[in-house]
């Protein structure tokens, strides 16, 4: 590398700290975490060609692999407080770290993590990140706490990331307006913190939307030992970005496109009203979409409660048999 690797580290990856005894520049960091409260980590890693094209816009990039971390910092209901990061790149290209250590730090500071260290190492490029946050004891979010009876909530649409993929990839062509909209969702996904947090004393069980919905209530159905009802025809979507599209493609997408960083979680129905209330005071789009039942696996539904067929779209092994 061109631009050494110490340089690197201290020119794009090294800025005070608000809340770390010794953050980046030593052999390790030191952290005091809050007493009595639990620390909960998580890593995520992105991959080029894997997780996204080549040729990305370095700055939502580094938005991006904090923002997929805050997001499962999100669906366990944690504050986030500290995060490493492990940085693989095939040059030291001063625009690229410039652009990514803008978009890490932006989303960094909004939230108010510090980066505390990490790893640099020459390579095909990719990056990780692991973070740490803190909860109340006995307050996470888990996949496991849904209840038979229980709402099925979502906090915003959800395909409109694989459509964007979907338009990269040379499957669709999308109208500029659309496409922008959808690409913002893939690019800049906004991780739900504030609404994880806050829906901790409301919520039984909690998920992150990265894999795609199906997919991921499956996760709390299966572990709360339960089954789901999802009526399709409340999924919200963003608008006008479908428009003219096949059902089966926007069904697709909706169901098992992945990315969208929305939270799914499960609430007694005691609570609908004061989640309602939640999403008007955090002016998010908190919509209920179904309800879990007792048996196993998710079932998608119409309005009238008649599965759709969704298996042409090779998702029909989240159905009951
Ligand atoms: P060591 O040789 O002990 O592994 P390094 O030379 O890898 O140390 O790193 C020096 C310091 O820079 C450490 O504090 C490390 O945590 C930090 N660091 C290295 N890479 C990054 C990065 N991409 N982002 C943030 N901190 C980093
Ligand atoms: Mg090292």
């Amino acid at each position: 590398m061109a631009l050494g690797e110490f340089d690197l580290i201290q020119r794009y990856f090294t800025r005070s700290p608000r809340q770390t005894i010794l953050g980046v520049g030593d052999d390790a960091a030191l952290i005091a975490p809050t007493p009595g409260l639990q620390l909960v980590i998580a890593a995520d890693t992105m991959v080029e060609g894997r997780h996204f094209f080549p040729g990305t816009d370095p700055y939502t990039l580094g938005w991006k692999v904090l923002a997929v971390n805050l997001s499962d910092m999100a669906a366990m209901g944690a504050r986030p407080r500290w995060a490493t990061l492990c940085l693989t790149l095939p040059a030291a290209d001063e625009a690229w770290l410039e652009g990514f250590s803008e978009g890490l730090y932006s989303l960094a500071d909004q939230f108010e993590v510090d980066l505390i260290g990490g790893d640099t190492t020459c390579g095909p490029l990719a990056m990780s990140v692991q973070i740490i946050g803190e909860i109340e004891p006995g307050r996470a979010l888990r996949r496991s706490g849904a209840s038979a009876g229980d709402d099925i909530w979502i906090s915003g649409p959800t395909g409109a990331a694989a459509l964007a993929v979907k338009h990269r990839s040379g499957e669709v062509v999308l109208p500029p307006e659309a496409l922008a909209a959808c690409a913002a969702r893939l690019d800049l996904p906004q991780p739900r913190v504030v609404l994880g947090r806050a829906v901790c004393g409301l919520a039984s069980a909690a998920i992150d939307v990265s894999d795609g919905l199906l997919a991921d209530l499956g996760h709390i159905a299966e572990m709360s030992c339960l089954g789901a009802d999802l009526r399709v025809d409340l999924l919200p979507r963003l608008p006008d970005a479908f428009a003219g599209l096949p059902v089966a493609m926007v069904q697709d997408c909706q169901l098992a496109g992945g990315d969208d960083y929305e939270l799914c979680f499960t609430a007694p129905a005691a609570n609908r009203a004061a989640v309602e209330a939640l999403g008007v005071s955090l002016e998010l789009p908190l919509t209920r979409i179904g309800q879990m039942i007792a048996g196993g696996g998710v079932v998608a539904m119409d309005s009238s409660g008649t599965p759709i067929d969704i298996e042409r779209s090779g998702f029909n092994h989240f159905r009951v048999a």
